[in-house]
């Protein structure tokens, strides 16, 4: 079993408060049932800093952060917030934690559970039993690399620009993320760029190939463009196991993966690092997909699940406790088969319940599953 691990928990606003709340009955479950012990410390971050501290991530909790090994995230924003300068909204302490921990590698399951399979816009025989992972790459590409920028030009008009690079380094490392991913689920990478117009994404397959050559012979490993990727996606999604591609595409395939599903209440991810010399783990954090949803909190109506989920990922990947992940996410569809559902997953014949009354639907399937 491990044991101090450290976990630096980050609530945030909003909905947040709400599903780490819930999410920390979870954690005390573990702790009582399977001795499953973290070294726990909480912060502010986004409005919640601001309104503490004038910032909204400070370099004390940042520097926490850093020093843990895992980040529980909740969700930041509001619109009391909307008004304040770029550099003190509070999604900037989201970026500057992605940032400061090179967290280049996004994780983001795609999972249809048989309990929300008619919550799909698509048709039950196409993403019954779905479970794909789209992994983006998240510190490169058009959203970072340079120029870019918004020039005067001579005739009076505007010029604006973003450019999307990739170097060998960049590629590899995504690359491994998306072979050892694939290891630890069905064996199968597809990995998505746009060789057949842009440079960059003929570097993406080459180095992809080559990759695969020297360090992915137990991968199988193919090629698609990304506007075919989105079109197989809607088609046919569980011809994929995990698909890898850049930051502009990821953004766009891990949204429209993300809809397969039903609901954002629903859906986790997680960002990870280059694993720690010292310790073997990545640096990593984990949130769901969702925001802080001020039109529904304090009011005990946002779908914990996501969160729930997030965290079983933590377990996955940053703890390797392959078994407790899989206890919260059985417990999960055990919850949701059972009938259970908050108010953005509700279904005719359901019974509605609260952030609270979900919570403590999965910790009874908990119980159940651990007899
Ligand atoms: P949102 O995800 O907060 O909400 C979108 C809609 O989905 C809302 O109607 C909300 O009620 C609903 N919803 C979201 N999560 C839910 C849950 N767990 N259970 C039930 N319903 C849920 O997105 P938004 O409204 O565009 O943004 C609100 C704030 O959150 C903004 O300030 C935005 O910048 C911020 N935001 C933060 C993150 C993050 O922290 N990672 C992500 C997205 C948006």
């Amino acid at each position: 079993m491990a044991s101090n691990r450290k976990v630096m928990v980050l609530p945030g606003d909003g909905i947040g408060v709400e599903v780490m709340a819930a999410n920390m009955k979870v954690i005390d479950w573990l702790a009582k049932h399977k001795s499953l012990d973290f070294d726990m410390s909480e912060g502010l971050v986004g409005g919640t800093s601001y309104d503490a501290h004038g910032t909204p991530l400070t370099d004390e909790t940042l520097a926490d952060s850093v020093a843990s090994d895992a980040i529980l995230f909740g969700a930041v924003g509001g619109p009391q917030y909307d008004a304040l300068d770029f550099s003190l909204k509070p999604e900037r302490g989201l970026l500057t934690l992605r940032k400061e921990m090179d967290l280049f590698a996004n994780l983001r399951p795609a999972i249809v559970f048989d309990a929300l399979v008619d919550s799909s816009t698509l048709k039950r025989e196409v993403v019954e039993g779905l479970n794909i992972m789209i992994l983006r790459e998240l510190c490169g590409g058009s959203y970072f690399a340079e120029p870019r920028g918004i020039d005067d030009q001579a005739d009076g008009t505007r010029k604006g620009y973003d450019t999307n690079a990739y170097s060998t380094p960049e590629i590899e490392r995504i690359g491994r993320v998306a072979f050892d991913l694939a290891r630890k689920r069905n064996g199968k990478v597809t990995s998505v760029e746009k060789s057949n117009v842009m440079y960059s994404g003929i570097l993406w397959r080459e180095v992809m190939t080559e990759l695969h050559q020297a360090e992915g012979s137990d991968i199988e490993m193919g090629h698609m463009y990304a506007d075919n990727c989105a079109m197989q996606l809607v088609r046919n999604p569980r011809q994929f196991d995990v698909i890898v591609t850049d930051n502009l595409f990821g953004d766009l395939l891990s949204d429209c993966a993300a809809m397969l599903t039903g609901s954002l209440g629903m859906l986790p991810s997680a960002s990870l690092g280059l694993p720690d010399a010292e310790t073997g783990l990545p640096k990593a954090m984990y949130e769901p997909v969702h925001g802080s949803a001020p039109d529904i909190a304090g009011q005990d109506l946002a779908n914990p699940l996501a969160q729930f989920l997030s965290f079983a990922m933590m377990l996955r990947y940053s703890f390797g406790q392959s078994e407790e992940a899989d206890l919260v996410e059985a417990a999960v569809a055990g919850a949701l088969a059972s009938g259970k559902r908050t108010g953005d997953i509700m279904a005719p014949g359901c019974e509605q319940v609260g952030t609270e009354g979900m919570a403590q639907a999965v910790l009874a399937e908990m119980d159940k599953l651990a007899r």
